[in-house]
């Protein structure tokens, strides 16, 4: 096996190969064709097990199928005819990838980073303990894939105008169980909701995790397709 054969878009398969990624570990085999046939994921994935990439590389690729979508709401404020009244969102990515830590957080923007490199895609990267205000300055500049604690998350969903996740076809739980057993089971739920308005038939979950406890499980039944693709 390689990454060759898996049919990821060009750009996506040149950021591997620069980044010294030859042959896929095992979850990555499983988890890249899973994800571009659109299938729902729950993966029994340590870390170490090269996770991140499972999830970040099939995205990629499709996003980058789509350039026409992506970009998200990139308004110039300074322009003559700009209406604040019609641009009340500032940022409404397509992918949300949640995970337990700053300093996973921070690993997994920095992987996305080199993912999409050379393309559109713009990764924005918000946890706790940094003024909620940089977070919103980076969101104002547009974001297509956001990396977050969920926390930080959930504050920045309830503040108004600032993110929406009606756009989102992409929802990453990373550590579920860590995440679980730090009593953010309420703040999954509603971001695995998503927005308001998002009815998107082709939202693809995914949940990563080293076990899966029963809320784990619960969350899968009630947002995932019931023939979602099991890694282990
Ligand atoms: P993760 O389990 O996602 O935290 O990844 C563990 C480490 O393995 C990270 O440093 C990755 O950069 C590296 N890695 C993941 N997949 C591959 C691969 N296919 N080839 C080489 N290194 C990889």
């Amino acid at each position: 096996r390689n990454f060759d054969d898996a049919g990821l878009h060009p750009v996506v398969r040149e950021n591997l190969r620069l980044s010294g990624y030859n042959t896929p570990t095992a979850v990555q085999g499983y988890c890249i064709p899973a994800v571009l046939q659109g299938h729902d994921v729950m993966a029994v994935a340590p870390t170490g097990s090269g996770k991140t990439a499972a999830y970040l590389v099939p995205i990629a690729s499709k996003l980058m199928g789509k350039v026409a979508k992506i970009g998200g709401p990139k308004v110039d404020t300074t322009a003559p005819d700009y209406n604040p009244a019609l641009h009340r969102v500032r940022a409404e990515p397509l992918v949300v990838i949640v995970c337990p830590t700053r300093e996973l957080a921070q690993q997994i923007f920095d992987m996305s980073r080199k993912f999409c490199y050379r393309s559109k895609l713009r990764p924005v990267c918000t946890y706790g303990g940094v003024p909620v205000l940089e977070n919103i300055k980076q969101l104002e500049k547009g974001c297509d894939i956001l990396i977050a604690t969920p926390g930080r998350l959930c504050d920045l969903m309830d503040r108004p105008h600032v993110l929406s996740l009606n756009r989102v076809k992409f929802t990453v739980i990373d550590e579920a169980d860590e995440m679980l057993d730090s009593g953010w089971e309420t703040a999954l739920t509603k971001i695995m909701a998503g927005g308001d308005t998002n009815e998107d038939a082709d939202h693809v979950f995914m949940m990563f995790s080293a076990t899966f406890p029963k809320e784990a499980r619960s969350l899968a039944r009630q947002y995932m397709a019931s023939d979602y693709t099991r890694i282990r």
